[in-house]
């Protein structure tokens, strides 16, 4: 009887061959573009203690109420795997001191997240994404920057139709006002919420905002704007912010009803969203949060940073975009024992020499390896037979004009590399 056969977890995607080159393409552009903006690459844990999200997404927020991947390990320690990676990153920054160190202050960091969440598409349980964060700067000149690092990301990899919104959610002080203020209007409107946002209102009424069923999206329409509460301080960081991004030709959009998922954010909240992803259109958002570093147990520094989500970067990109230029393959044949044996040899040397060689290791007939050389899109062929082998000849075809020829088996190496590495193929 055949076994059942195991399939993968739902909201959990394997990429394949195919996929992956856009993948490595989207990563490697990001390490070009967050390097010339200063930023260095810090690799996280995917498990971190539970209690470092609970404290740095804040316990009220959906994240942490119902979408963590919380389990306890086999020592009864309770840990998840990471929603999201600002809080490892603050926790790392602390732990390691780097905040002594003034030329590591800026850091990003790639790879998967874990949430919880009802798949669909642009939705995933595991999703990835690239962090970018800057520590220890207060001014609003690095707001200006992250955005402007992300939008030119964003550029590079040729995506466009792109919208900035911008907010402020305030700071503490003025943000007091304003969540009385709004859970007072929601108060009054309660009945026309859904069931989350009534447990929300109580719990925590800023979450409201961030509602995404349209009953509450109407509701809101009418709601007090944070941006009408701000302090003179967040204010003037706020006017700053957008100075200068209008200096760097950033458009953006203000939106005073954007809240950002997480509760540490405080003054700068922003969010890029793309026309073409429908439902999910989130590509990235940040936020500037202050009070981050301090409330998990470091030094009082501000902080500002975003996320993009990978999957929808992918979505985003545009035909043939970051599928890169087939390499040049070639194809050894071989014919007997002996010649297996000597191509095997060569196809490693090739290799190590950066040519993509490939051989047949199932001993088939000439033809059917022919067959198999097409099926690769190889350029070349070297056929190597016995008769060949024993006069120290190969013969090279060249796939697409059928055109061959035989050439010494001595110098091969050097000959296949200075042709396969060749832009135009010819020798
Ligand atoms: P959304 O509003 O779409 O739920 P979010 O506000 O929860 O997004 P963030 O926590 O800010 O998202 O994460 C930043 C980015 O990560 C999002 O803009 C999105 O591109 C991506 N992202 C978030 N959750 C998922 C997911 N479950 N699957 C795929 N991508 C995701
Ligand atoms: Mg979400």
């Amino acid at each position: 009887m055949a076994a059942t056969s195991i399939t993968g977890i739902k909201g959990f995607n394997d990429i394949l061959p195919g996929e992956v080159e856009k993948w490595q393409w989207v990563e490697s552009v990001a390490r070009r573009i967050f390097s010339s903006f200063g930023f260095q690459e810090i690799r996280v844990p995917i498990l971190e203690k539970t209690e470092l999200f609970a404290r740095g997404i804040g316990e009220a927020t959906d994240i942490v109420e119902k979408e963590m991947y919380t389990f306890e390990d086999r020592n009864g320690q309770l840990v998840t795997m990471r929603p999201e990676a600002t809080a490892s990153v603050v926790r790392a920054f602390i732990e390691h001191g780097l905040h002594v160190r003034p030329t590591m202050r800026k850091l990003y960091t790639i790879g998967p997240m874990f949430r919880h969440e009802r798949p669909q598409k642009g939705r995933y349980r595991q999703f990835h994404q690239i962090n970018v964060e800057a520590f220890g700067i207060e001014d609003p000149l690095i707001d200006a920057e992250v955005i402007y690092a992300l939008l030119t990301f964003l550029g590079e990899l040729r995506i466009a139709d792109l919208q900035v919104h911008l907010n402020s959610l305030g700071c503490p002080l003025c943000r007091a006002p304003f969540r009385a203020r709004l859970a007072e209007y929601l108060a009054g409107v309660s009945h026309l919420l859904c069931d989350d946002c009534k447990r929300r209102r109580v719990t925590n009424p800023l979450r409201v905002m961030d509602c995404k069923v349209p009953s509450c999206r109407d509701v809101l329409a009418g709601a007090p704007k944070m941006l009408d509460f701000l302090c003179d301080d967040c204010r003037e960081h706020f006017q700053r912010v957008q100075d200068y991004l209008k200096d760097l030709q950033v458009a953006f959009t203000l939106d005073p009803y954007m809240v950002r998922g997480l509760d540490y954010y405080v003054k700068t909240a922003f969010e890029v969203l793309a026309r073409h992803l429908g439902a999910q259109n989130a590509v990235g958002g940040g936020g500037r949060y202050d009070g981050l570093m301090k409330a998990i147990g470091g030094p009082d520094l501000p902080g500002v940073g975003f996320a993009i989500g990978m999957e929808r970067l992918i979505m985003l990109l545009g035909e043939g975009v970051g599928e890169g230029t087939p390499m040049r393959l070639c194809f050894l044949a071989c014919l007997g024992e002996e010649a297996r044996r000597r191509g095997f040899r060569l196809v490693q040397e090739l290799r190590r020499s950066q040519v993509l060689a490939e051989m047949d290791y199932e001993g088939a007939s000439l033809k059917a390896q022919m067959r198999k050389a097409d099926r690769l899109g190889v350029t070349h062929v070297v056929i190597l037979g016995e008769d060949e082998l024993a006069r120290g000849k190969a013969i090279l075809r060249w796939m697409e004009t059928k055109a061959q020829e035989e050439i010494p088996l001595e110098g091969i190496r050097e000959r296949l590399t200075a042709l396969l590495r060749k832009p135009d193929g010819e020798a």
